[in-house]
């Protein structure tokens, strides 16, 4: 065998993607499952991991809340540290201001909702209200810069 035909058999076996296994730890064992998409975690570990248990928390309380303003109808269900209340904000500060109908599109949430809490933002001043082009919709504009203490899903 030639040095170059070795460079290249050494080369190809670098080349190799290996093939990722599972890192969680059950009972004091590796799992070593192989992992999708390059994760790794198995499927059954990715569910367990900091990261997913975190997006279930707070999807529980997001869907959660939704249904409860959605239900109520009115600005008084809506507590002053409300999670969605701050994702709606996020979405309004990063993408700029949307009419009710284009944020609900965008947040895929129903326009009933979406107004209780625009109706919320302008009563406690985060938010303007403006006619919107569109007959029956409203433009929300917020007012001054919010601060925000989580991360989001939207933004
Ligand atoms: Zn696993």
């Amino acid at each position: 065998m030639s040095n170059a035909a070795y460079r290249l058999d050494e080369a190809d076996d670098i080349g190799k993607p290996t093939k990722p296994r599972c890192a969680a730890v059950e009972g004091g064992k590796i799992c070593d499952r192989s992992t999708r998409h390059g994760k790794d975690l198995c499927a059954d570990h990715i569910i367990e991991s900091p990261y997913a248990k975190w997006i279930i928390e707070k999807l529980t309380l997001y869907n959660s809340e939704v249904a409860r303003i959605k239900k109520s109808g009115s600005i008084k269900s809506i507590e002053e540290d409300s999670f969605v209340l701050q994702e709606i904000v996020k979405v309004l500060h990063y993408r700029g201001s949307k009419s009710i109908k284009g944020l609900a599109r965008e947040i895929s949430m129903e326009i009933d909702v979406v107004e209780v809490y625009a109706r919320y933002m302008a009563r406690r001043k985060l938010a303007k209200l403006r006619r919107a082009k569109k007959a029956d919709d409203y433009i929300i504009d917020l007012i001054g810069a919010p601060t925000f203490t989580s991360p989001s899903f939207h933004a």
